[in-house]
């Protein structure tokens, strides 16, 4: 254990000793943080391995996905591109090739907690502007967001049934030395739909206030001044009943309550709950579709063939990577893609209407 993570467990303990319990999701908040502030997590060698980090395609296709939009809208000077949580910065970068090669190379905003990161992100991608929330985003331009496995990264709030009501699920210290998640004391009953207050003991009802408060945030501005965001991960496109909450290390799964900050908690997305809000806003929804369906609607077939055709050495490497991206055994069926944009703005690519889920 590192010195870091050494220090939050027992930062942890102190607390949950003070305050008997902490919520889930005060403790995926810490143990989130903690994680992302150690450094570098992806890749082949890390603890998991994301999209644009599997093939230059995917943040190229959103490039040109992008490029598409804002030439349809008038080609808006003043946009600007903003990336949430962007990792290595891989994505950015491969999505500023292909908008350069159309002349489009728009200001960038990076909303980044974790210092390691912002210095990778800003190796690959120069002149980045980096910013702590969403709420410093300037709200006086069209706004084109990505944000790629960066809602599963927020904390979750979990409610559990009891057979005394539902609580909130809370955090304790099991005998004074493992961290284990139970019932709390308080009624929670109020705050669950009704749909699913008689849901059997012990049932759990998640949600993300954390997320729709960004979506929330963000909305505004596309409101206000056009444009439109991009949201790719797995999630949920039926509200239901379970924990989502998973912890990853090193390609594997772990128990996650367990060593926190030293592997990465994530949770489904509620694609349903980011769209309402977005139409709350009078915001056009689109999707969510398929990270399969999507890519082959955008062209990933030629792409593959194109590049293969110039890097023949590569080919075998390019079609594994677009199979990864695309077919139901990698990420294809399971991650979607939900796109918001200003009712005005041109209608988006790839959200052919029968393959909208949900
Ligand atoms: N989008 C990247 C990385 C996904 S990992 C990719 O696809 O490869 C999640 C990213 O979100 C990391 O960069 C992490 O540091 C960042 N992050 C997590 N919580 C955040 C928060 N509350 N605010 C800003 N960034 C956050």
């Amino acid at each position: 254990m590192s010195p870091n993570n050494a220090n939050l467990a027992a930062r942890l303990a102190k607390q949950i000793e003070a305050s008997g319990s902490i919520s889930v999701a005060d403790f995926m908040q810490a143990a989130n943080q903690a994680y992302y502030a150690k450094g570098d997590p992806l890749g082949v060698n890390g603890d998991f391995i994301t999209a644009p980090e599997i093939s230059q395609m995917f943040g190229e296709l959103i490039g040109l996905w992008l490029t598409d939009i804002w030439m349809r809208a008038g080609c808006p000077e003043d946009c600007k591109y903003v990336e949430l949580g962007p990792g290595r910065g891989t994505l950015a970068a491969d999505a500023m090739r292909s908008m350069q090669q159309f002349n489009f190379a728009p200001e960038v905003l990076f909303v980044e907690t974790s210092e390691a990161l912002r210095e990778m992100q800003a190796q690959a991608v120069a002149n980045a502007t980096f910013l702590d929330t969403v709420d410093d985003i300037p709200y006086d331009a069209p706004l084109l967001i990505v944000a790629n496995e960066f809602f599963d990264a927020l904390p979750v709030r979990q409610l559990v049934s009891t057979h005394s009501g539902w609580r909130e699920r809370v955090v304790v210290r099991d005998r004074g030395t493992k961290f284990m998640a139970t019932p709390g004391m308080t009624a929670m009953d109020e705050i669950v739909p009704s749909e699913f207050r008689n849901a059997p003991s012990p049932s759990i009802y998640e949600t993300c206030p954390a997320a729709s408060s960004i979506m929330y945030e963000l909305a505004g501005r596309i409101a206000a001044n056009g444009g439109a965001m991009l949201i790719a991960d797995y999630g949920y496109t039926l509200p239901g009943i379970g924990s989502t909450l998973q912890a990853v290390r090193a390609h594997e799964y772990a128990d996650p309550f367990e060593n926190p900050g030293m592997h990465d908690l994530t949770a489904h997305v509620n694609f349903v709950e980011l769209a309402n809000l977005a139409r709350m806003r009078d915001l056009r929804v689109s999707g969510p579709v398929e990270q399969g369906s999507w890519l082959k609607a955008l062209g990933i077939d030629a792409r593959t063939q194109a590049l293969s055709a110039s890097r023949p050495e590569q080919a075998d490497e390019l079609a594994a990577g677009r199979d990864r991206l695309v077919e139901a055994t990698g990420m294809g069926s399971l991650f979607k893609i939900l796109a918001i944009s200003h009712a005005e703005w041109p209608d988006p690519e790839g959200f052919a209407v029968n393959q909208s889920l949900g």
